[in-house]
């Protein structure tokens, strides 16, 4: 089993078994040097960056508050979104959960007649396990941002926010390219330039020759109806400018009201994320512009559980996340375990509060936990989300929703035994048993007679008592 196959919880209850997932990554000794060199240099270059800007408290600040105007009028925001994007040439489509933005995207495509995408790097259309679905359509989705070109070759997992491949070093990423990639030269050696030359010449045939591409987006400019798309390689700006057709799932919390809003987002992102003062690459687009770029123009607008986390009133802060994973590279836990320990798209702090957030807390029960609650993950934070108390209050939902569903399984074995009369006069010769956990039931009952009595059942049954007493008459 390699360190990207989760370990799903065995007792009847949906979700990753964190503590399973957690104890296979702590025992890879090479996972964990990788995740700790990288974390620790992103880290430092944060760091000297955020020292060197003496208005930073100001700007989180400033982030927590437009983000927080966007959560507080989604509604208006989503269609003035919507109405700028149209009338720019854009087609908006809404979709709320993953199975039917997938069937939006896979019925656009098809409508292409192409069999091939190319992808800029994507976490909503990783959520929504679009590949996966394209793949079954018989449509052939080729990552094009290098650490996801890595994943898809070797068939793994992303293990981080901004760095998907992190927790593989360069000797690992040379077998992989060797192994899967045709046109790798044969010598190639593990030699950064050596490698990024490789994936450069293998991803230069697909982009000029692929005619429909799939993006996600940074931000979504309510304002204008323009997307913006932040990254280090060129690969996205290929992506996003030389195919005919562009498609790009956005979720809903993705909304800024104005442009001017930038000025703050891109100042904060880029060095929260990757520790630079900007992002190499910043695509912007806005609808359709006649000759120049892709002519058609899709907007798939994702909810799949962001409105339910939006009712959160703790938990909706969640929802200001832009995704760069400074609150990964700071956590004891993530640096110990890595990203496939979460078994979820967002792994680290946000993941522990995001998933349970949007698939809803009684299928992820085990994530809140997943935390020491030191704190770190909310001083970095650039848009100043409170992980730590957002994370108490799912541990109290899911504690709550683990009684409750103790208290289902058992009402629903009663009503069952009671539904039949075979089943309930063979239920009620198993009474006797009581008498040997009435002292020491095991667990889970033991928590019941931990502190109570159970009486002792009497000797016979009515039923018994009936049927002997009319057959005696
Ligand atoms: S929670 Fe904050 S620090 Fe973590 S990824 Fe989101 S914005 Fe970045």
């Amino acid at each position: 089993m390699n360190s990207g196959e989760v370990i799903w919880s065995e007792d009847g209850r949906a979700g990753p078994n964190f503590p399973a997932n957690a104890k296979r990554a702590v025992e890879n000794s090479q996972l964990r040097r990788n995740v700790r060199k990288a974390t620790g240099t992103i880290r430092e270059r944060r760091a000297g960056l955020v020292a060197e800007t003496p208005d930073w408290q100001q700007l989180r600040h400033a982030g927590a508050a437009i983000k927080d105007d966007v959560l507080n009028h989604l509604d208006r925001y989503l269609e003035q979104f919507e109405q700028n994007a149209t009338a720019r040439g854009a087609q908006v489509h809404w979709a709320r959960d993953a199975t039917e933005a997938s069937t939006i995207v896979t019925d656009l495509v098809r409508a292409t007649g192409r069999r091939e995408v190319i992808k800029v790097k994507s976490m909503a259309t990783q959520e929504i396990g679009l590949v996966k679905t394209l793949e079954r359509a018989g449509i052939d989705a080729r990552e094009t941002d290098l650490a996801e070109l890595i994943i898809q070759l070797s068939n793994d997992r992303p293990s981080h926010i901004v760095v998907p491949a992190l927790h593989r070093n360069r000797a690992e990423i040379r077998r992989i390219f060797l192994d899967h990639m045709p046109d790798a030269p044969q010598d190639l050696t593990d030699d950064p330039h050596a490698l990024a030359e490789a994936a450069r010449l293998h991803l230069r045939r697909l982009f000029l020759t692929t005619k429909v591409a799939i993006s996600g987006a940074n931000f979504a400019i309510a304002e204008t109806g323009g997307l913006l798309v932040a990254e280090s390689e060129g690969n996205g700006r290929m992506c996003l400018t030389l195919p005919d057709t562009l498609i790009s799932v956005v979720g809903i919390e993705k909304l800024i009201p104005a442009f001017s809003d930038l000025e703050v987002f891109l100042q904060l992102l880029p060095r929260s994320a990757t520790g630079e003062r900007m992002n190499p690459y910043n695509s912007m687009w806005t609808g359709v512009t006649e000759n120049d770029g892709p002519q058609n123009v899709h907007i798939v607008l994702l909810d799949n559980g962001r409105t339910k986390a939006l009712a959160d009133r703790t938990g909706r802060q969640a929802l200001r996340c832009i995704r760069c994973a400074a609150c990964l590279n700071v956590c004891p836990v993530y640096e110990r375990t890595g990203g496939h320990a979460y078994g979820a798209t967002y792994p680290g702090p946000i993941g522990a509060i995001l998933t349970p957030l949007l698939v809803g807390v009684e299928n992820a029960p085990q994530l809140p936990f997943a935390s020491s609650l030191c704190g770190a993950c909310y001083e970095v934070c650039p848009v100043e989300i409170d992980i730590p108390t957002v994370l108490v209050k799912l541990r109290h939902d899911a504690v709550k929703a683990e009684r409750h569903r103790l208290q289902d399984a058992t009402f629903a074995a009663a009503a069952n035994a009671m539904s039949g009369r075979r089943r309930w006069t063979a239920a009620l010769r198993l009474a006797p048993l009581m008498r040997f956990i009435r002292h020491g039931a095991p667990p889970p009952l033991s928590g019941w007679t931990r502190t109570r009595d159970l009486p002792d059942p009497p000797p016979e049954s009515f039923r018994d008592w009936w049927t002997k007493t009319k057959n005696g008459k």
